[in-house]
C-alpha cells in the first residue's frame, strides 16, 4: 500500500506533537488553569503540582534532580541563559569563552553578542566529519576560560561529540560545560552528572512536545554554579527565569520527556530505518555523497547526502510531497551553503546539493521505500535535463 502523502522527514526542524502529549495538555487550558505561583487556593496548587511532576519527568530523562531543571521558552532561550548567564556571573574570573564552529545559531550568535560586550570568544574548527580533533579543546582552554559550549548531536549532519571527554576536561580545568542537548534527547541517553555537564539545553518541540517551551538543566552542588538572569521579574525558577509558567506546555514537555526516555529502547529501529534509506538511495543512484560522519557514528535519525550534479533546491521542488530540508540557507538573493557544511570543509558544489533527512517516531518503512523510489526517479530526471551532467 502506498503511504499517505505528504511524508514528513524534517524532524530536526520540528516534530509532530505526540497525540498522548496533546491529550495530557488539554485539561490545563480549561480546567486546571491556575497560576502555578498562586498560593492559597486549589487552582494554584494543582497547577504547581503538575509543573513539579513535569520537572521530575525531565529530570529523569537527564538522570538529575528535579531541582536542577529550569523552565524556559525553548532552547534558544536556554542557550542564551546558559551562555550569557555564565559570562555575566563569572566575568570577574575570566572573559574567555569557547565553542565549536558547527553549533546552532542560538549558540554562535550569542557568542557574537558576548564578543560585542567585551568577552573574548574562540570558535573551534572541526574535522571533515564534524568532530573535534584530538587535543583541540585541551589546547584552547586557558586560565581565564570560563565556559565551553558544545552540542550533543548536530542538527544538520548528526555528529555526536564525545561529551564525557569534554566534561572530564572541563571539570579538571574548572571550566563550566554547557551542552546544547536538543537533538540528542530522543536518540541517546544524557546522564548529565556522569558526563560532567554543568548546563544542558532542551527544546520540547524537537522531542514530540509543543513549541515555545524548553528547559535548562543547571547543576547544583559545589562549587556553586550561578547564572545571571536575563529576565527580571517575580523571581520564578530559583531567580534564574522570571515569568509566569506556561503550565499546559510544561505538562506537555514533561510527558514528551517521559516518552523520549521510554523510546530510547527503540533507537535501533530508527537507526535501521535510516540505514534502509541510505542503502536504498546508494543502490538506486550513482554519485551519492554522504555528508558528515559514517552512519554508525552519527545520530540514529540523521542522514545528510548530496547527489552529484543536482541542486538541492531543484530536487526539493521536484519532490514536494516529501518534506526534507537543504544544506543551504536562503538569505536574501543568494543561496549560502550552511555554516556547518562549510566548517567541515565541504566544497560549495557538494554543499549546494545537500539534502537533510530527519527521521522521526512516526515514520514507517513504507514511507522510506516510497522516498527512495521517488528521489531516485527525480534525480535521474534532473540529471537528464542538465547539460553539464555526465553519468560516470
Ligand atoms: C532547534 C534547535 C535549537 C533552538 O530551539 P528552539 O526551542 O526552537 O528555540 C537550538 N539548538 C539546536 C541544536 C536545535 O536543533
Amino acid at each position: 500500500m502506498p503511504p499517505t502523502l505528504p511524508i514528513y522527514l524534517d524532524n530536526h526542524a520540528t516534530t509532530r506533537v505526540d497525540p498522548r502529549v496533546v491529550e495530557a495538555m488539554l485539561p490545563f487550558f480549561t480546567e486546571i488553569y491556575g497560576n502555578a505561583a498562586s498560593r492559597g487556593h486549589s487552582f494554584g496548587h494543582r497547577a504547581r503540582g503538575a509543573v513539579e511532576a513535569a520537572r521530575s519527568q525531565v529530570a529523569s530523562l537527564l538522570d538529575c534532580s528535579a531541582k536542577e531543571i529550569i523552565w524556559t521558552s525553548g532552547a534558544t532561550e536556554s542557550n542564551n541563559l546558559a551562555i550569557q548567564g555564565v559570562a555575566h556571573a563569572r566575568a570577574d574570573r575570566g572573559r574567555h569563552l569557547i565553542t565549536v564552529a558547527t553549533e546552532h545559531k542560538a549558540v554562535l550568535d550569542t557568542f557574537e553578542a558576548m564578543e560585542d560586550e567585551g568577552f573574548e570568544t574562540q570558535i573551534l574548527e572541526v574535522q571533515r566529519d564534524g568532530s573535534l580533533a584530538e587535543g583541540a579543546l585541551r589546547a584552547a582552554i586557558r586560565p581565564d576560560t570560563i565556559l565551553v559550549s558544545a552540542m550533543a548531536a548536530n542538527n544538520e549532519v548528526g555528529t555526536l561529540h564525545d561529551l564525557a571527554a569534554i566534561g572530564a576536561l572541563c571539570g579538571e580545568r574548572g571550566v563550566v560545560f554547557h551542552c546544547d542537548g536538543v537533538q540528542a534527547a530522543t536518540i541517546c541517553p544524557l546522564p548529565v552528572h556522569e558526563l560532567g555537564i554543568d548546563l544542558l539545553s532542551l527544546s520540547a518541540h524537537k522531542m514530540y512536545g509543543p513549541k515555545g517551551v524548553g528547559a535548562l538543566y543547571v547543576r547544583r552542588g559545589t562549587p556553586r554554579l550561578k547564572l545571571a538572569p536575563i529576565f527580571h521579574g517575580g523571581g520564578h525558577e530559583r531567580g534564574m527565569r522570571s515569568g509566569t509558567l506556561d503550565v499546559p506546555s510544561i505538562v506537555g514537555m514533561g510527558l514528551a520527556a517521559e516518552l523520549a526516555e521510554q523510546g530510547l529502547a527503540d533507537v535501533e529501529v530508527m537507526r535501521s530505518r535510516r540505514d534502509r534509506l541510505y542503502q536504498g538511495l546508494a543502490s538506486a543512484v550513482t554519485g551519492l555523497y554522504l555528508n558528515g560522519p559514517e552512519l554508525g557514528e552519527r545520530a540514529a535519525n540523521n542522514l545528510n547526502v548530496s547527489f552529484d550534479g543536482v541542486e538541492a533546491e531543484a530536487l526539493l521542488m521536484a519532490i514536494r510531497e516529501i518534506a526534507v530540508s537543504t544544506g543551504s540557507a536562503c538569505t536574501s538573493a543568494t543561496l549560502e551553503p550552511s555554516h556547518v557544511l562549510r566548517a567541515m570543509g565541504i566544497g560549495d558544489d557538494i554543499a549546494h546539493g545537500s539534502i537533510r533527512f530527519g527521521l522521526g517516531r512516526f515514520n514507517t518503512d513504507e514511507e522510506i521505500d516510497y522516498v527512495v523510489e521517488t528521489i531516485a526517479l527525480k534525480v535521474t530526471e534532473l540529471r537528464a535535463l542538465s547539460p553539464l551532467y555526465e553519468d560516470p
